[in-house]
């Protein structure tokens, strides 16, 4: 059998060399360090935590990240099982001894007889005798490979800042305060004159809102993210800072736009709110990038009449961050449409973590593995936690056109809700909130791991071509 290439040996490439190679299939990873480093790494081990050492939450029952490790450990993945291996105190959390996580996944990989470790920058697009490679090359990809991928791909298709908006979850906004409409009534990305949410601020309102921004804590860049700020995508202090009006004349301009709840009183300043995902779970704050450090921005947030109990799928941010236009660029298989050759796997698809991106890695690399076997399989279903970060990719995204893909988390708000959850209990008294959340996040888990048993034991085979 020849080998399945992949590019990166962090989190993402060292989990789909694992997958191809327990597929019996011989797989040659290339990974650049030592040889040549980047910004964030400081070891030559694979699969190296850069910044933090946890996982995130570890319960499958209430936490979406849980839900995709539970997803993940089914699916044998090395980077869980070494996670597993080496975690260190941390309550609800799955945090690892980095140096002892990172030592462990080298060394399976390196005694696995059918996995090869090259250690050599890939710094163009590979030879075209490799048939099947999965790039995954991370945040910080080398800049050779970047400019041949931006050369393939064209303007624009490449980015490499991600500049995020907060995402707030439907169900938390109060529409008895805000309300649906687009400006002038014009027809919205969803091609209906009510396409966005509004939220209404008066001018005492405002004037306490930008004293907030202009105060709060922000977070550094490093020398090296040294970010450029382009026009279209100023962080909202930094507005702020140009002018105490700026903002009342960029996003939360107040013009064309009547408040169904109080016609006669003109407002103020308006923030406004785009759909973000098909399913209508999740809305982007439009214009609110930001460097405020997160836990002032839900208190900032929470000011604006109709968030005030906003449940934040996403914080906002701007960093350095390499990834692809995937919704437009990338097939259901996560291989590029222009060159099916290439998978791509991790960060550099448009997710955004370490689990989020080993799971794309582990993803990737039972695709390609299938594949060279002659009996490609599907994608998981969108209702567990794995389908849900494909959607995310390659098209659950309204508006996948230029521009406005951005990286997420793994989030419920990307998966499909479960209907019919009881209201009451088994003695008829009537759930609280959280009980009722508790219910619907249990209902979502349990859902996913049996649809996940049905994609494992086979039943998505695609026909061999
Ligand atoms: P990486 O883990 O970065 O792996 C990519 C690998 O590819 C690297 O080993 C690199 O050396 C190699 N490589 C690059 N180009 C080439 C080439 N041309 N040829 C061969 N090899 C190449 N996520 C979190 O969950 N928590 C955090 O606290 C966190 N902090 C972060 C801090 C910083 C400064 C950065 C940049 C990112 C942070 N992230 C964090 C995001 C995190 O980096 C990713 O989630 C995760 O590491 C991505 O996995 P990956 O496999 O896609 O990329």
């Amino acid at each position: 059998i020849d080998p399945v290439h992949v590019i990166g040996g962090g989190l993402a490439g060292s989990e789909a060399a694992w997958q191809i190679a327990q597929a019996g299939v011989p797989v040659i990873l290339h990974e650049m360090r030592p040889v040549r480093g980047t910004d964030a790494h400081h070891t030559d081990g694979l699969a190296e935590l850069v910044c933090s050492n946890s996982f995130r939450a570890d319960d499958w029952t209430g936490n979406a990240v849980g839900l995709l490790h539970a997803e993940m450990r089914r699916l044998d993945s090395i980077i869980m099982s070494c996670g597993d291996a080496h975690q260190v105190p941390a309550g609800g959390a799955l945090a690892v001894d980095r140096d002892g996580f990172s030592q462990a996944v080298t060394a399976r990989l390196e005694a696995h007889p059918n996995v090869t470790i090259a250690r050599e920058e890939v710094a163009g697009l590979p030879p075209t005798v490799w048939d099947s490679v999965i790039v995954a090359t991370g945040p910080l990809t080398s800049p050779a490979l970047s400019a041949a991928i931006l050369t393939l791909t064209g303007e624009g298709e490449l980015s490499f800042f991600d500049a995020i908006a907060p995402i707030v979850n439907f169900e938390s906004i109060d529409m008895g305060v805000a309300w649906r409409q687009s400006r002038y009534d014009k027809e919205g990305p969803g091609g209906d004159a009510a396409a966005y949410i509004n939220c209404p601020l008066d001018k005492d309102q405002y004037e306490a809102f930008i004293d907030a921004l202009l105060e709060g804590p922000k977070s550094e860049f490093k020398d090296w993210e040294n970010v450029p700020y382009f026009d279209g995508c100023l962080p909202i202090e930094v507005m702020a800072e140009r002018g105490r009006e700026t903002l009342r004349h960029g996003p939360m301009k107040p013009v064309g736009l009547t408040n169904e709840h109080n016609p006669q009183e003109k407002a103020y300043a308006i923030v406004q709110l785009r759909q973000d995902n098909a399913l209508g779970t999740l809305w982007n704050m439009v214009g609110f990038q930001t460097k405020l450090k997160h836990g002032a921005q839900s208190d900032i947030f929470r000011t604006i009449p109709g968030l005030e109990k906003a449940v934040f799928a996403r914080l906002g941010g701007l960093h350095r961050n390499t990834f692809l236009n995937s919704p437009k660029l990338l097939d259901a298989q996560l291989r590029l449409k222009l060159q099916p050759r290439l998978r791509f796997a991790g960060q550099v698809t448009g997710v955004e973590g370490y689990v989020e991106s080993a799971a794309m890695g582990l993803l990737a690399g039972r695709l390609a593995a299938a594949e060279r076997l002659g009996a490609p399989i599907e994608a998981p279903p969108a209702t567990t936690a794995l389908g849900a970060l494909v959607g995310h990719i390659t098209g659950g995204h309204l508006e996948g056109g230029k521009g406005s893909f951005q990286p997420m988390n793994i989030n419920y708000g990307l998966l499909p809700p479960v209907e019919g959850i009881a209201k009451r209990d088994e003695a008829g008294r009537r759930l609280g909130a959280k009980e009722k959340s508790r219910g619907k996040k249990l209902a979502v888990g349990e859902r996913a791991l049996a649809d996940l048993e049905t994609w494992v034991t086979g039943g998505t085979r695609i026909a061999a071509e």
